[in-house]
């Protein structure tokens, strides 16, 4: 036993003495590698400290700046004022008899002629309400042979409608200022110019530029 753990001790002191350099470099190597942790562990504590402390690190600069300009854009057109849609209520309750058409011609027996029809018909019976299809101002009231009485409303957005063929006993006199819905007047007898059709309204709408258009387009969907 003893003699075996003398020659143990013997063998670890010559393995200690043969690689001396080695375990030295290893221990050096232990010594800096701890050395650079603390220094890190430091640096990184520091770090937090000046966040903490609310001081602004170069790094952080560019997001803190931008962030905030690329969140405000987008909120601000979004919340600019939206244009209010027009919606256009009827004009009048009845069977459509007559669509825009202003590409092909449409032949109208009372005229013994083709032509294109820009217009919206609604047939019903005699007296039956027509009624402004959006807020507006009475711009004029007129009869005529061929167009009957005709009442128009300007309209915002530069839109004008044009209600046709109304009994001379209309409700509403120039300037007045209508509401959507507003009964403006009444179906007559005589079709005039379009008298094939029986008693109906002749419903026009004009953009800004004074075309004709298709007042389809404005119904609610559930009109179309
Ligand atoms: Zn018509």
């Amino acid at each position: 036993m003893e003699k075996t753990k003398k020659h143990g001790n013997a063998r670890f002191a010559a393995f200690i003495k043969k690689n001396l350099y080695l375990i030295l470099m290893i221990v050096c190597v232990i010594a800096i590698a701890t050395m650079v942790a603390v220094t890190y562990a430091t640096r990184q504590h520091s770090t937090d400290a000046a966040v903490d402390a609310g001081l602004n690190l170069p790094s952080e600069e560019p997001t803190e700046s931008l962030e905030p300009q690329a969140n405000a854009e987008p909120s601000e057109q979004t919340s600019a004022a939206e244009p209010e849609e027009v919606i256009f209520s009827l004009p009048a309750e009845g069977e459509v008899v007559g669509v825009f058409s202003n590409d092909t011609l449409v032949y109208n027996a009372t005229l013994n002629q083709w032509s294109t029809h820009e217009a919206y018909d609604v047939a019903a019976e005699v007296g039956t309400e027509v009624k402004a299809v959006y807020d507006g101002t009475v711009k004029s009231v007129t009869t005529s042979v061929l167009r009957g009485t005709e009442v128009v409303i300007e309209h915002k957005d530069g839109l004008t409608s044009v209600y046709s063929l109304l009994d001379s006993d209309v409700a509403v006199k120039v300037d007045q200022k209508v509401k959507k819905g507003d009964v403006i007047g009444k179906i007559a007898e005589s079709g005039t110019f379009e008298k094939h059709k029986g008693p109906h309204l002749h419903f026009e709408l004009l953009n800004a530029s004074g075309d004709k258009i298709d007042p389809v387009q404005y119904f609610e969907s559930t009109n179309k």
